[in-house]
């Protein structure tokens, strides 16, 4: 069972939720947190230890031979993305541009662009008692997530995975969202958290599920998320100073602030429910 733990916008709750849950529930039942934030991983900032390799992410791109290559010009006309780029008597190819679709090497009529492999980022992870903690990490300055999270998704293969997704409704939260049993949408009472939220609705929606929503920092209301709220059960987290200092330290809260724990009991319960 796979879930996910997403939000419209960063900075609403989302590894707060996602580190505390799989906390709560490794008590009962051996659990992996999966960090699928792979531009910015922070979950194993809450569980500081001994972290291994588990492989490096590669993927492919066009490499182009000079000595086969007659100059036609047609690589750059296929390449949707301007990856590749035939000027000055060379070709060019922008690795971090590529989308790794074979266009060009497949298309060239000399066989002067074969694709070869890259790194692009690192899966790790560390285990604590019945919790795994499984990071998905890009390399700085690669552009593309999708990869990274492929293969992170791909070493996940417990009977209970939480996964704290990439923010917003883009390409990288959507492939954490398709392959989830339950996605758990978390706000905050803003302008802002609203807006978002109404697009990560549309998203989940448009899987043919609906989320489980949690609104955090729960404390003066937003009429128009109350509103929009109306419809669905949601699962609310006071805004608790405690809280949020023991968060902005790196460490779990939820045994210490127990308006937490109630939350995360509520929450588990709903989940559970959902898929019984
Ligand atoms: S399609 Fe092949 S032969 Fe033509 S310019 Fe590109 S690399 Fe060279
Ligand atoms: S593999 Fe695809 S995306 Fe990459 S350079 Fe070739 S045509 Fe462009």
């Amino acid at each position: 069972m796979r879930i996910a733990i997403a939000s419209g916008k960063g900075g609403a709750g989302k590894t707060m939720l996602a580190t505390n849950l799989a906390h709560y529930l490794s008590r009962q039942r051996p659990v992996t947190l999966l960090d699928c934030d792979v531009e910015e991983p922070n979950s194993a900032l809450f569980f500081p230890g001994e972290y291994y390799d588990v492989r490096r992410v590669t993927r492919k791109y066009p490499e182009w031979n000079s000595d086969a290559c007659t100059r036609c010009g047609l690589c750059g006309e296929v390449c949707a993305f301007h990856a590749v780029l035939p000027v000055a008597g060379e070709v060019v190819v922008f690795e971090r541009l590529c989308h790794g679709c074979h266009a060009c090497s497949e298309l060239c009529p000399t066989q002067a662009l074969p694709m070869a492999a890259r790194g692009t980022g690192t899966i790790r992870q560390a285990q604590f008692n019945d919790l795994r903690v499984i990071e998905g990490r890009m390399d700085v300055g690669e552009e593309q997530a999708v990869p990274v999270i492929d293969a992170a998704l791909g070493e996940a293969k417990a009977e209970l995975v939480i996964i704290d997704a990439p923010p917003g409704t883009a390409c990288t939260a959507q492939k954490v969202i398709e392959t989830s049993d339950v996605t758990v949408l978390v706000t905050e009472p803003t302008p802002f958290g609203f807006h978002d939220l109404t697009l990560a609705v549309a998203l989940v929606q448009k899987y043919g599920r609906e989320p489980l929503v949690v609104l955090n920092r729960d404390g003066d209301p937003y009429g128009p998320l109350a509103q929009f709220l109306t419809g669905f059960e949601i699962v609310r987290i006071p805004d608790d100073r405690t809280l949020a200092t023991l968060y902005a330290d790196g460490r779990l809260a939820w045994e210490h602030v127990p308006a937490l724990e109630n939350a995360l009991k509520n929450l588990a319960q709903r989940i559970f429910h959902e898929k019984t």
